[in-house]
């Protein structure tokens, strides 16, 4: 007509997402066709019909009675729900020192099994990274950058660090470094950073990191860097769900330079006086949150949409303290002693990895600790979490690690696969 142009696309597809689901068909060809507006931007004109594309492509699947298609929904249900919630096991190798105390390693990792055993106990997850120190680009290629790339397709998400004190959550998070060596947060800065520059509308993203320190201003650390003081964490809730902190320092950045800046600052408030197993940081979670601002192109008619997403990295305080916090009369069922923001996670954790329940309108118990109120927004719904449990090889430690491997298995509830009997 006068008013609009036609543009036909035929594009392969496999899967695609809709609103709600992932829906897979089988499909090899799918006629994407777009009113182009007088005047209007081409890709706003392709937006508008792949969505009208993924509308139809539901009801084809929600009407459709046959069982291919069906099966093909329901597997594609499955995928979905296993990777909202992911849990992997990194075992450091035996230091130095554990060897010249004549330690040994205790962990053994079925070979071409995401399994561990330990004595009599066998614990099956979502990935396991051996006892050879695999190499930090394995941890974060499998766990985290789905994260980060779901983030640019509007998830939030949370990456946990759980382990005792000595297993290497900090090693592996890392704070400093850069290239294959580095940890966990490095490696988020690059890829974000990367991603952005490879975007054409790149003046549309507001990148801003949160970490969780007071309130002091950037130049005043700048001119002398002191650790912050510590002042009491408010958290609220806002009205559409989102969770608020007062009383809590927010940097907002725009280079590489400047986010490492502010993750310099934050480990240096932790790192006080870390020189024993009673230190500031097997005490705290470290907690870094990186909010991605994205603003949509606007076109005619329509006002720019934004959507903000969040990435929690979280270095949880170390497990080991439990036993001080048992003698309290904290216990898990299974006879696991953690402290009480810990167990909240476990247990808010294990309720989003329950299906069934949630479905029936389970309850989340997010209200029982801080921290997992902080993570609301982050934990759970549509939001992406992998939790990566550490463990120390050595005998002497033993104990502590069956621990750690009960509490993320049980927050994974993947059914052993092998049970050795005792
Ligand atoms: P946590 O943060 O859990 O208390 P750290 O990250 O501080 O533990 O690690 C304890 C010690 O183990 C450190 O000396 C660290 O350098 C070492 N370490 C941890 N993971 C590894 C690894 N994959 N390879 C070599 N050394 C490691
Ligand atoms: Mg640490």
């Amino acid at each position: 007509s006068e008013q609009a142009t036609t543009v036909s696309i035929q594009t392969p597809i496999h899967s695609m997402t809709t609103r709600s689901k992932v829906v897979s068909c089988q499909l090899p060809l799918v006629e994407i066709v777009a009113f182009i507006r007088v005047g209007e931007n081409i890709r706003c004109a392709l937006r508008r019909a792949r969505r009208r594309l993924s509308l139809s492509l539901r009801f084809l699947c929600l009407s459709s009675s046959t069982t291919d298609l069906k099966s093909e929904m329901e597997c594609s249900k499955v995928k979905k729900s296993s990777q909202n919630v992911r849990v992997a096991v990194n075992i450091r190798p035996l230091l130095t020192r554990e060897l010249l105390l004549g330690c040994t390693d205790c962990i053994t990792v079925v070979p071409g099994e995401p399994q561990v055993r330990i004595g009599s106990h066998a614990f099956t997850f979502d990935y396991v990274y051996g006892n050879m120190g695999s190499p930090s680009t394995t941890i974060y290629d499998d766990c985290v950058a789905p994260l980060v790339e779901a983030l640019f397709h509007g998830f939030n998400a949370t990456v946990l660090a759980y382990g005792q004190t000595g297993s290497g959550k900090t090693y592996m998070m890392g704070t400093s470094g850069e290239g294959s060596n580095s940890g966990v947060i490095p490696k988020v800065m690059e890829s974000i950073f990367k991603k952005i520059d490879s975007m054409e509308e790149r003046e549309e993203f507001l990148l801003e990191f949160h970490l969780l320190s007071s309130k002091k201003s950037e130049e005043a650390f700048l001119a002398k860097p002191v650790v912050p003081e510590r002042v009491p964490l408010q958290i609220r809730e806002k009205k559409n769900g989102g969770i608020k902190l007062d009383g809590v320092f927010e940097a907002k950045v725009t280079t590489k330079e400047g986010m490492k800046l502010q993750l310099l600052r934050g480990s240096l408030s932790r790192a006080t006086g870390s020189t024993n197993m009673n230190s500031q940081s097997s005490r705290s979670h470290a907690i870094f949150t990186i909010t991605v601002e994205q603003k949509k192109i606007a076109h005619i008619g329509a006002g720019g949409d934004i959507s903000c997403v969040k990435l929690h990295l979280v270095d949880l305080a170390g497990t080991e303290r439990s036993k001080r916090t048992c003698a309290e009369g904290m216990r898990l069922k299974e006879g696991i002693h953690i402290n009480k923001s810990l167990l909240a996670l476990g247990n808010v954790i294990s309720a989003l990895g329950d299906e069934k329940k949630l479905k029936d309108g389970g309850h989340v118990p997010y209200r029982d600790s801080k921290l997992t109120r902080l993570l609301q927004d982050s934990l759970g719904g549509n939001s992406k979490t992998v939790m990566i449990a550490c463990v120390s090889p050595a005998n002497t430690d033993a104990e502590e690690t069956v621990n750690t491997l009960t509490y993320a298995n049980r927050a994974r509830n993947i059914q052993n696969k092998a049970v050795i009997n005792r």
